[in-house]
């Protein structure tokens, strides 16, 4: 079987890492079987990741996207749309994920967690869930 959910998020700051484990964690809580969930975010502009939680190591992350990536490199984009350093990461971090569930529980690893990655917000975004069993 094949169900489909929607997550509605809104982004406070330009580069942002928010975790949605607990969102996606109520919403396959019914599901009896095992099964495959995909995280989709359907942005040109973000991304999804799966990692650990702490407040230094995410700190540490959004730093590291800046020596990847400079927000004011010299982009050929930002002469219509001044967001290129969004959409070279959003390449590098890729729109999906998939992650094994049984019994209504996703099978992540004790220190991992879902966060969806903005990275030209603030703004409103949507993350599209497909849980297949
Ligand atoms: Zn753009």
């Amino acid at each position: 079987m094949i169900k489909q959910y929607r997550i509605h998020i809104e982004s406070k700051k330009r580069r942002e890492l928010i975790d949605i484990s607990e969102k996606i964690n109520k919403m396959i809580s019914e599901e009896k079987d095992h099964g495959l969930l995909n995280v989709f975010v359907p942005h040109t502009t973000a991304g999804v990741i799966i990692n650990e939680n702490e407040s230094g190591l995410k700190n540490d992350i959004i730093k590291t996207f800046e020596k990847i990536v400079p927000e004011n490199g010299d982009y050929e984009h930002n002469l219509i749309d001044n967001n290129a350093d969004a959409h070279l990461l959003s390449i590098i971090l890729k729109n999906s994920v998939n992650i094994p569930f049984v019994d209504g529980k996703l099978l992540l690893g004790t220190w991992q967690s879902i966060f969806f990655v903005e990275l030209d917000g603030p703004r409103q975004r949507n993350i599209i869930i497909t849980a297949i069993s």
